[in-house]
Formats: structure tokens, C-alpha cells, sequence
């Protein structure tokens, strides 16, 4: 090798960096852009009034995507949402309640043995974390929830008072976290699909400091500020028949001017003192379908046009049904499957994302309605998930005896 090789390259280098700062100090585009300028002349000065133009006068599909709002759900499908996880287990004692413990499960078998669905079609929450409780709750009542005292006074069962807290916590608080978890998964169903059925929840007498008739989480509450935590929504709609007032629900959402809740209900049984909603309306014992269903389609279309909802809550309870054991209305099955149809249509009508939950409801036949309800929703709207129907059949003896 001979000693001037190393100066080549050197030289050889240098012309390439010459030539490369050469190129990049000449702006071509520039040029090219002055160029086709001095050309064109007119089109010019129009090329720039278009993006001008443009960006005043907004496509309306461009305008439909600029205000924030949960992802419009097209196929206005029924999810349905359940879990094994909802049932309470106090090796039955449970069954001193007089709610009737076992009236979801009840519902998911005649769904599943009528057909309408099967097993792998349902939607399986999650518990809901300690993390999404404290959205709605304080700390202070998350903690006091380990007294089984506590507990029982909440739900209004003695018994349960007497039991080691982590019992309580494993056969009690567990299944409400579960259908709690239900809710927000619904609620994000809902958002996708348009239609979410949870087979449970509804707890809309919890309020953020205690418990109370048979609740223990806010889970409409809960869902609604996770979602809009997540920037999922702003605006949400609680529409509560349920027979008793959702004075829980009405305390945890009072400070949220985005939350627009409308509430009717039995005036003079629980909660007592009532709380405030947005719309409160009262009802008077012996209320029937005409004047019920009357006062509901008079008022729906003005609670949505106030709300302006990206999503609905409902709370469904079926106590409004004549011969509840707790209220006085005098609803029939069918006013009961056509207030829950008049809701659900409203909102598809309106292209709403809707979470139905399902309250109270006390009277030995109370899940057979909302069974009902159900049927006719999925039946109008289809299911979600759903390959392929199943053939009806009989439930089997176990089923029939985990369900009594
Ligand atoms: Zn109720």
C-alpha cells in the first residue's frame, strides 16, 4: 500500500460532504413551488382560498366526529352480561331475604334453556377493582364494609351480622363487586354494540358515604365516571323506574353537572327522606299501566333532549309490579315488558348507547317479567356474540335445584 492512498480518500470524502451541503442549501422545493406559481397564476391564488375555504365549512361528516362522545354503536345488538360470580351463597340462608337471591340466575337458565342464547354468547365480567369503588365511594365507607354489622345493616339482612367478616366479604361483598364489574362491562358494551344487558345491578340506593336497601356499590355511578375517566364520555342519562327512588345513585352524581338522572317512583315508601334528581316524579299507590306509561312517554322525550346523553343507564326494577311485597303500584307483566320496550326504543331511536340493569324487583314472579323484557329486546334487536341459536330444552334437575 502506498503512502498516498489515505490522502485519496480524504479528498474523496471531502468533495462528497461538498457536494452534499451543495444539494442541501438549494431549497428545490422552493424553486419548483415559485416555478409552477408563475405558471399557473390563478390556479394558484384558488389553491390557496380552497384549504381557506375548507377549513371554515366543515363536512358534516367531519362535523359528526368533533365533539366528544362514545363511539356510536351500529349494529344496535343486545350483549348481555352475566356471571356465576352473582350468586349469593350462605348455604341458604340467604333465602331468609326477601329478595329473591337467585332471580338472575333464574333469568340466564330460561334464556339459555328457551334458546335465546348460550353460554358462550354471554359477556363474563370481572370484579370490579378497588381502584373504579373509589370513584364513587370514600375510602372511610370501603373500609367500614369489613364489619359484617356494617354489611348486614345495608342489606337489611340480621343474619349476616353474625358472620366472620371474611365470609361476608367471600359470600357477600364478592358477588356485589362482580355485578358492580357487570355494569361498567355493559357499559362499554353498550358503547360498541348499542344495547347492554347486565343480568344484575342497579344498586341505586348506594350512596357515596354508606350502604342502604339492600345495596352496597353505586355501580351506575361507578361505571359512569370510569367511562368518562377513560374520556369514553362526557354526558350520561339515568333513567331509574325502579318502584323506590335511587336516592344513592341521585347523591353520588348531585355535583356532576353531566349526569342528568330522572327518577319516577313510589312517593311515600323507601328511601325516606327523598333525594333531588333532575326530574323526580312521584307516584301515588295504585298507580296503573295508562297513567305509568302516560306519564313516562310524556316526559322521555324532554329527559333526552336535556340530557343529550352519550349514554343511558336504566334502572329496571321490576317492583313496580302489582303485588310486590315492598310497593304498591299496580303495573301488569306486559305494562312492565312495555315500559322497559318504550325506554330501549327511545334511546335506539335516538342512537343512544343503553346499559339495562335490573333493580329491585321482590314479588315471586318479578324475574319472569324482566325474563320477559329480556326476550323481547334480544328478540327485536338480536344478540350480540351469538353463533348460531341452540335448540330449547328442559333444565336439568341440578340447574333447576342451584336456581330455586
Ligand atoms: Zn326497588
Amino acid at each position: 500500500m502506498s503512502a498516498s492512498e489515505p490522502d485519496d480518500i480524504d479528498r474523496l470524502e471531502q468533495a462528497i460532504i461538498q457536494e452534499l451541503t451543495r444539494r442541501r442549501s438549494r431549497p428545490w422545493t422552493v424553486h419548483w413551488l415559485v416555478r409552477m406559481a408563475g405558471r399557473l397564476g390563478t390556479g394558484v391564488a384558488l389553491g390557496l382560498l380552497v384549504p381557506l375555504i375548507n377549513g371554515c365549512v366543515l363536512p358534516r361528516s367531519f362535523k359528526e366526529v368533533r365533539n366528544p362522545r362514545g363511539g356510536a354503536a351500529l349494529n344496535r345488538h343486545v350483549c348481555l352480561v352475566y356471571s356465576q360470580r352473582y350468586q349469593i351463597n350462605l348455604g341458604g340462608f340467604e333465602k331468609l331475604h326477601p329478595f329473591d337471591i337467585n332471580k338472575y340466575g333464574k333469568i340466564y337458565l330460561q334464556l339459555l334453556t328457551d334458546g335465546l342464547i348460550r353460554s358462550e354468547a354471554v359477556y363474563v365480567p370481572d370484579e370490579i377493582s378497588r381502584e373504579d369503588l373509589l370513584r364513587a365511594h370514600s375510602a372511610a365507607y370501603i373500609e367500614r364494609l369489613r364489619q359484617p354489622e356494617a354489611v348486614a345493616r345495608y342489606l337489611e339482612a340480621g343474619f349476616a351480622s353474625v358472620l366472620p367478616a371474611w365470609v361476608a366479604d367471600a359470600s357477600i361483598l364478592t358477588p356485589f363487586r362482580y355485578a358492580t364489574g357487570g355494569t361498567l362491562l355493559a357499559a362499554r358494551l353498550a358503547l360498541q354494540h348499542g344495547i347492554a344487558i347486565n343480568l344484575g345491578g342497579g344498586y341505586h340506593h348506594a350512596e357515596p358515604d354508606r350502604g342502604g336497601g339492600f345495596c352496597i356499590y353505586a355501580d351506575m355511578p361507578i361505571a359512569v365516571r370510569t367511562l368518562q375517566a377513560e374520556g369514553l364520555i362526557r354526558r350520561a342519562l339515568v333513567v331509574d323506574l325502579d318502584v323506590h327512588q335511587g336516592n344513592g345513585t341521585a347523591r353520588c352524581v348531585a355535583a356532576d353537572d353531566d349526569v342528568f338522572a330522572f327518577d319516577m317512583h313510589e312517593e311515600d315508601i323507601y328511601p325516606t327522606p327523598k333525594a333531588k334528581n333532575d326530574i323526580d316524579v312521584p307516584l301515588q299507590a295504585g298507580t296503573g299501566d295508562e297513567a305509568y306509561l302516560g306519564l313516562l312517554r310524556k316526559n322521555l322525550p324532554d329527559v333526552f333532549d336535556r340530557a343529550k346523553p352519550h349514554i343511558v343507564f336504566f334502572q329496571a326494577g321490576a317492583d313496580v309490579l302489582d303485588g310486590d311485597p315492598l310497593a304498591h303500584l299496580r303495573l301488569t307483566p306486559q305494562g312492565v315488558v312495555e315500559r322497559d320496550r318504550t325506554v330501549i326504543d327511545e334511546a335506539v331511536r335516538r342512537k343512544v348507547p343503553i346499559v339495562m340493569v335490573l333493580g329491585g324487583g321482590y314479588s315471586k314472579d318479578a324475574w319472569r317479567v324482566q325474563y320477559d323484557s329480556i326476550r323481547r329486546t334480544i328478540e327485536q334487536y338480536g344478540l350480540e356474540n351469538a353463533a348460531g341459536r341452540p335448540y330449547p330444552r328442559r333444565p336439568t334437575i341440578k340447574e333447576r335445584i342451584y336456581t330455586k
